[in-house]
């Protein structure tokens, strides 16, 4: 029978819930355990497919094709949890669903309300989870999004309090992580915000079991952990500190020291032997304990949100861990060179240059000259999506000589359409959700680049995005522009270009899929790493690594 954790935030929001979440399922996971994990999120958008990722951070891609929060990535590189369109809920999605079944008649006669009717869905959604998992799930991990107190948040939380009495209080606990703010003035951490969150939660039904305490660069001492302890109603072993601990992948490992998971197994009356956290710490080792540095500039529009490329910036500290080497990310903005910067001169420092994903034509001209620096003057390029499609228009203008190859993404008009729509992708209106998404099969061509990272014949990776390569332009490419095809999915009449390479190059790659989105800290993303290898290798011809 499958147990619940239910996380929700309290005080501020951006407290860090999904990395709590990511690192308790890690630590029962060690334990033998088997979990699923999801997140609900208490926006109107039906998924966060078509929110902007400058604002909300970036959308996370699952195999089955979800447009995700990217809480879901932190879920996917702490553990083994399978993920799917079912691991993610929002209001909007729920309304959806309800108001469709209004439509079909399936509420006949009945006024259709928030209670019970909005809450009997978020409850299945949580049945959904684990339902027809293909093993028992011990343990379900759910947070909740948005910050107690909020009007959005309140159908969720009443759900919960009632799904804890559905399936009975002993088989889920509740994990409220707060902010304990450190006061200046008075010298102290604060525990009044958290005591006030508790309270609203209890006002909704909830008392939670485990409090997990977010308090800045300061330590929580004995005293503040009791006083939370007391007025919150929690014994003393279920109050978490959480200081800002860095690298990442060490707060499991914090976590672990106070002992959350023996508290939340108490709790859920589960027996479970200690894990084996030696891989996991041997990782974090290596992790801090790289000298080399390596630096790769991200060239693409300006980004003023840490988050909007968060798989990606994860997949590059993965990849710095296979090479033991710190990946230094530096962004550069493009538009620069479409007004004067040469990219010789705002790039020579770098090791190796990164075009990602991207929507839209700002900077796309600079974007292309990046692509041209590097392959001319043999830096190591890695093309993610967007920049795959700037790579092929690249040897088309500057090989062919097709001066205005372009995508048609960007200029419709284009006599030379190396990147277009498929016929399946022109006829839709809506945005939201029919992109080309999730993980398709990528067959792998022996003696390339891709196949050598790989070690694979046959592999799958995550899409997201309309245009694709023009294969009408595929034999004019291989011949005259020293184009390779690595890596294509099968279709038939007409395969799909899903990776090229440039002969000639020490390391050129570009990839239609996002591959950021399986690494994993112990699972390096295979493309990543051997950039960041290539990179590191120019790094000491050049003589700076
Ligand atoms: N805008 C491009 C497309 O839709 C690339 C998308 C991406 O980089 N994810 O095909």
């Amino acid at each position: 029978m499958t147990k619940y954790v239910f996380t929700t935030g309290g005080v501020v929001s951006s407290v860090g819930k999904g990395v709590v979440c990511a690192s308790l399922g890690m630590l029962l996971e060690a334990r033998g355990l088997k979990i699923a994990m999801m997140k609900f999120d208490p926006y109107i958008n039906v998924d966060p497919g078509t929110m902007n990722p400058f604002e909300h951070g970036e959308v996370f891609v699952t195999d089955d094709g979800a447009e995700t929060d990217l809480d879901l990535g932190h879920y996917q590189r702490f553990t083994n949890a399978v993920l799917s369109r079912k691991s993610n809920a929002t209001t909007g999605g729920i309304y959806n669903a309800v108001i469709q079944k209004e439509r079909r008649g399936e509420y006949l006669g009945k006024t259709v309300q928030v209670i019970p009717h909005i809450t009997d869905e978020i409850k299945s959604r949580i049945r959904m989870l684990t339902a027809d998992a293909e093993e028992n799930i011990d343990v379900a991990i759910i947070e909740v999004g948005g910050t107690v107190g909020d009007i959005e948040s309140l159908p969720f939380l009443e759900a919960l309090r009632q799904f804890r009495l559905d399936i009975g209080p002993p088989n889920c606990c509740f994990v409220h992580v707060t902010l304990v703010p450190y006061i200046a003035a008075a010298g102290e951490l604060k525990t009044k915000p958290t005591q006030h969150s508790v309270r609203a939660l209890r006002d909704i039904g909830i008392q939670p079991n485990v409090i997990v305490c977010r308090t800045g660069s300061m330590t929580m001492g004995p005293d503040q952990r009791k006083k939370v302890a007391m007025f919150c109603d929690v014994t003393d072993d279920a109050i978490i500190g959480a200081e800002d601990i860095s690298p990442l992948y060490a707060i499991p490992l914090n976590f672990k020291k106070q002992k959350l998971d023996d508290t939340v197994l108490r709790l859920l009356n589960i027996p479970a032997p200690q894990g084996d956290l030696s891989g996991w710490e041997a990782m974090v080792e290596r992790l801090k304990g790289a000298k080399r540095e390596v630096r790769i500039a991200a060239v693409g529009k300006y980004v003023n949100h840490d988050d909007a490329y968060k798989s990606i910036n994860e997949a590059f500290v993965h990849a710095g861990i296979a090479n033991d080497c710190k990946v230094k990310l530096q962004w550069v903005d493009s538009e620069q060179f479409e007004k004067g910067i040469e990219p010789a001169e705002a790039l020579k420092d770098f090791d190796g240059i990164v075009v990602g994903p991207g929507f839209g034509t700002r900077g796309i001209e600079g974007k292309i000259k990046a692509v041209k620096y590097s392959r001319e003057n043999k830096v190591p390029y890695f093309g993610i999506c967007l920049g795959m499609q700037m790579a092929v228009i690249e040897l088309a203008r500057h090989k062919l000589g097709l001066e205005r190859a372009h995508s048609t993404e960007i200029d419709p008009e284009t006599p030379d359409p190396v990147i277009c729509l498929l016929s399946e992708q022109r006829g839709i209106k809506d945005l939201g959700g029919t992109m080309r998404l999730g993980e398709y099969r990528c067959e792998l061509q022996p003696g390339t680049r891709a196949h050598a990272a790989y070690g694979a014949d046959v592999i799958g990776e995550r899409h997201r995005h309309r245009y694709e390569f023009n294969n009408a332009y595929l034999e004019p490419l291989k011949e005259k522009a020293g184009l390779v095809v690595s890596g294509t999915h099968p279709k038939g009449d007409h395969d799909l270009v899903e990776i090229i390479e440039v002969k000639d190059h020490p390391w050129f790659c570009a990839s239609q899929f996002h591959p950021e989105f399986k690494s994993t800290p112990l699972y390096p993303q295979p493309l990543f790493r051997d950039f960041v290898r290539a990179s590191l290798e120019r790094s000491k011809l050049t003589g700076r690594g």
